[in-house]
């Protein structure tokens, strides 16, 4: 099957709240290219200097999402086109973000990046944390973010039912946190969960925004 007609089947699929991420990590020009003209407009990247590079390359009415872990020392590179970075996991990583957006007189969407997997290496905040950065003065003070909503990747494993009690587990934090009232800089209307083993899972379980890499663009070597 082709990418435009792997991307096709997907957004057949899809309830209307719901927005497709095609996640082009490692992916040539070329593939994303072809998505392009399947009308695909969202992409997710995990790396600072690559998605730099297909920026740099590509139609700019694309929106480029950094689904990856993200260095504070990089935030500059992609602070003046970013759409929306998925990852933030401090306090600290936000303040730079901020910083950056400043610079350039633009406000950057974040989610906040909560951990519900078992494994060690998934990164990611407690409910408790993200509270904690929300009510924080430091964060109240940020003119340049807007918090859109909350991130999330379930533990890697053939288990489904485990996968989908970690995806309800990262809704429940979602509702919690949404009981806070809006304000100028926290606007929780996204969340981010399923990939392309468990995007339908996560769709069930009321995600938002699903990212979705080798399902759309093949297995990546
Ligand atoms: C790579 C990646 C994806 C997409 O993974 P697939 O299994 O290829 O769909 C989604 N989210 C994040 C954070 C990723 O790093």
């Amino acid at each position: 099957m082709t990418i435009k007609e792997n991307l096709q089947n997907i957004k057949n699929t899809l309830p209307e709240n719901v927005t497709l991420v095609a996640v082009s990590k490692t992916k040539p020009i070329e593939d994303l290219c072809e998505a392009y003209e399947g009308e695909q407009r969202i992409f997710g990247e995990n790396r600072v200097q690559e998605m730099c590079d297909k920026y740099e390359k590509l139609p700019k009415d694309i929106q480029w999402h950094m689904i990856g872990h993200l260095q504070r020392n990089k935030v500059k590179y992609i602070a003046h086109f970013v759409e929306l970075i998925h990852g933030v996991d401090s306090l600290k990583l936000l303040q730079e973000i901020n910083k950056q957006a400043q610079k350039h007189n633009r406000i950057i969407k974040c989610l906040l990046q909560i951990k519900i997997a078992e494994e060690k290496s998934k990164f990611g905040l407690s409910k408790e944390e993200a509270t904690n950065i929300l009510n924080s003065e430091t964060f109240k003070g940020m003119k340049n973010i807007l918090i859109q909503g909350v991130m999330g990747m379930a533990t890697f494993t053939e288990d489904l039912n485990q996968i989908q009690h970690e995806f309800k587990k990262l809704k429940t934090v979602f509702e919690e946190l949404n009981q806070r009232s809006p304000t100028t800089n926290q606007q929780l209307t996204i969340l981010s969960m399923g990939m392309s083993n468990d995007y339908t899972i996560a769709i069930e379980e009321g995600s938002t925004m699903i990212r979705v890499g080798s399902a759309v663009f093949g297995a990546r070597s």
